[in-house]
């Protein structure tokens, strides 16, 4: 007997696909499309799950950071267990999609995306979603979409309001052509200085997640008619604005095809995160396996508290707690000073 007869899930998209605007023709290309959501927080977990819930066919999730305390309030796939323990975002998110359930299946990574790994992760994607706190990734992204011609949006989201982009290789603006260098970090609100509420982040993924439902929807006159606006959104006031987003002639990016930020690579070895007091370490050479017995020998002795996972390991040394991935990728907390967390990064695991 079929499944589907029994428990429901043959009749699972009917209302999706009675909307004029998907049909099953639709239903078919979204459950065909492949999507990378980079990042699983905020904007990330909110986008991944609407995914899911409307039934791409494949997800790749990736993110670099572990599930804390002030998440809560606006991530929405994580739960007090997570924070608790700590769990790897990426990881936290797949189980909580997972319990969803449905047809996509979902590739959930814990790791940091720059110029070396791009090319895996967004191998086949029909569409990336912006799911970062960080410009250094997005202006990657729209590197690697312009010069691969694959269609992604951009989004932005603190304090109350955000902004959404989608960008369309060949066909209006791309992030550069808008803001050409990102702008000095001292000179942006972050979340750290500004704050962020939940409400803002949902009403601009709804946007984002709408303009990526619309656009894997479509068949061809449907993407024809798809117009690139920067769309600007404000969830406590109530306000939406459209601004239409022209081409730079002169862009770097787009016109220029000079993709700087994707050869930038593995230089940035040390990133401190937004708002967490946290600095990422990487290693030289990413490594194939990290030898984690090692490192915690190493450590043990003057490790106040060890714990030891399948895909990380976690250890309080100096004051500071260290997050350990397998391919040697590392978190120290309790400074935003890259070379006291560089330190000791070399101390205690060396590469
Ligand atoms: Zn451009």
């Amino acid at each position: 007997m079929n499944a589907g007869s029994d428990d429901g899930s043959a009749r699972r998209f009917d209302r999706q696909q009675r909307f004029v605007g998907i049909g099953h023709d639709g239903q078919a290309r979204l459950s065909a499309a492949q999507v990378l959501v980079v990042g699983c927080g905020a904007l990330g977990g909110s986008l991944a799950q609407q995914l899911v819930r409307i039934g791409v066919g494949r997800l790749v999730l990736v993110d670099r950071d572990v599930v804390e305390w002030t998440n809560l309030p606006r991530q929405v796939l994580f739960t007090e267990a997570h924070a608790g323990a700590g769990a790897p975002k990426a990881l936290a998110a797949a189980e909580s999609l997972a319990a969803i359930g449905g047809p996509t299946r979902i590739d959930a990574r814990s790791a940091h995306v720059d110029g070396d790994n791009l090319d895996e992760l967004a191998r086949g994607a029909d569409l990336v979603l912006d799911g970062t706190d960080n410009l250094a990734t997005r202006y990657l992204l729209n590197d690697w979409c312009v010069k691969h011609s694959v269609p992604w949006i951009y989004a932005g989201v603190v304090g109350a309001s955000g902004l959404v982009l989608p960008v369309l290789p060949g066909r209006g603006a791309c992030l550069a052509c808008l803001f050409p260098e990102p702008p000095p970090a001292e000179h942006l609100p972050t979340c750290d200085t500004a704050g962020v509420v939940l409400p803002a982040v949902q009403a601009v993924t709804a946007l984002q997640a709408g303009l990526a439902m619309r656009w894997l929807a479509s068949d061809d006159a449907g993407r024809a008619a798809f117009e690139p606006w920067l769309v600007e959104v404000d969830a406590w006031r109530a306000e939406q604005r459209r601004v239409r987003a022209t081409r730079d002639p002169e862009c770097r990016t787009c016109v220029r095809r000079e993709f700087r930020h994707l050869e930038l690579g593995g230089e940035r070895a040390a990133v401190v995160l937004c708002g967490r007091n946290t600095v990422q370490i990487r290693p030289a050479r990413r490594a194939e396996r990290l030898d984690f017995e090692r490192v915690l020998a190493n450590v043990g002795n003057s490790a106040k508290a060890l714990e030891r996972r399948a895909s990380f390991a976690r250890f309080d040394v100096e004051g500071f707690r260290v997050t350990l991935f397998a391919d040697g990728r590392a978190l120290i907390e309790g400074t935003d000073d890259p070379g006291r967390a560089r330190a000791v990064y070399d101390r205690w695991i060396g590469t």
